[in-house]
């Protein structure tokens, strides 16, 4: 595909490692192109890092039409870059689109253009431990137009952000509140697809819980408030007497590309994991005879998050005495340990730029 490439006039003097922090600074340029009906994806361009322009009608703006995708870029120790199952991550963003009516892009011209991309903001691929490029592909409707409708035009955009490291001052288990009044999402609505709408709808709970002293809520289901879904924006785990658990995709829970990484890092080291309905009263009834053994977020920013202890009801849980799990370590180990190109990757999921 044809990407015509402008360059900035005025590149950007490089952040310092111990400020990057998550998504404050972006590189020079940016990525984008354009969908209508007529001529489908065009336009393909790298241009210099700018304000959008929207028309005040486009349909982003009032109904929402948006999805995005997160990724990574890590410098290895010999100074290349690579990234980490990038295929999925287009995978997703065109079951995505496909559940907001927003247009489909072929899965060779995302990677072409992503890579593309990424090889020409390559120098902001940060050095420091634990710090990465991350990559934020998201595409918006945007018909000029009032009406309800399918939408006819689209953007698609991807930026780059350097990001820190998660984990500067060592992994420490967060606190987690069950929510029991709002939830994000319901089967058959949007909650498997990665977009805006989903993260807006779930601010006041998250908000909520920071007030009462908490990182992040645990998500039950909407319809039966029963089962556990998710934990703030990531997938999350048990484990619950040796065997590890999960929540099944239900179609109201993201799918996770962190969350099957860690399935299948699991199995291939002789784990038990199940993939099923958890209702919260045997998570209780396991926190209160002591068989919860760990607990964990995961998702590509912390890769994996241990929960040190889960409220509910206003009856507080320790979980491992506070402290990260033998599984919660080996998971974030392996998975880092092949995103930085320190461990082998035996399972093909990284792409060299
Ligand atoms: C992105 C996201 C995740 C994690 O997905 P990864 O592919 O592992 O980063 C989990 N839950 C929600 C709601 C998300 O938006």
């Amino acid at each position: 595909m044809n990407i015509s490439i402008t360059k900035t006039t005025c590149p950007k003097e490089k952040p310092e490692a111990s400020t990057l922090g998550f998504g404050k600074f972006f590189t020079d340029h940016m990525f984008m192109m354009d969908y209508s009906r007529e001529e489908g994806w065009h336009g393909a361009r790298i241009v210099p890092f700018a304000p959008l322009s929207l028309h005040p009608a486009s349909t982003v703006l009032h109904y929402g039409s948006e999805i995005f995708e997160g990724l990574k870029a890590y410098r290895r120790a010999d100074g290349k870059v690579q990234m980490f199952r990038p295929i999925e991550n287009i995978r997703r963003m065109n079951r995505s689109a496909e559940r907001m009516c927003l247009p489909q892009i072929p899965e060779e011209m995302a990677l072409e253009v992503l890579t593309t991309f990424v090889k020409m903001e390559e120098d902001w691929t940060p050095s420091a431990p634990g710090t990465s490029l991350y990559l934020r592909p998201f595409m918006y409707g945007n018909d000029e137009t009032l009406g309800v409708h399918a939408v006819h035009n689209a953007t698609y955009v991807i930026i780059a952000s350097p990001v820190g490291s998660y984990y500067k001052e060592g992994i420490n288990p967060v606190r987690i509140m069950i929510e029991s009044e709002d939830v994000r999402a319901v089967r058959g609505g949007t909650g498997e697809a990665k977009c805006g709408g989903n993260y807006a709808a779930s601010n006041r709970a998250g908000e909520r819980a920071e007030q009462k002293g908490y990182s992040q809520v645990l998500w039950l289901d909407g319809v039966h408030r029963k089962y556990i879904e998710e934990v703030g924006a990531m997938n999350v785990m048990f484990k619950i007497a040796g065997e590890v658990v999960t929540p099944m995709l239900s179609g109201s829970i993201l799918p996770g590309i962190t969350r099957k990484s860690c399935i299948e890092v699991l199995k291939s080291k002789g784990y038990k994991v199940s993939e099923r309905l958890i209702s919260i009263d045997e998570l209780a009834e396991a926190m209160q005879n002591g068989t919860l053994e760990e607990a964990w977020g995961c998702g590509t920013a912390a890769v994996v998050s241990p929960i040190g202890e889960l409220c509910y009801k206003d009856v507080k849980y320790p979980v491992n005495n506070g402290q990260i799990g033998e599984v919660t370590q080996m998971l974030y180990d392996t998975l880092t340990g092949i995103q930085w190109g320190k461990v082998e990757d035996t399972f093909g999921w990284i792409l060299e730029l």
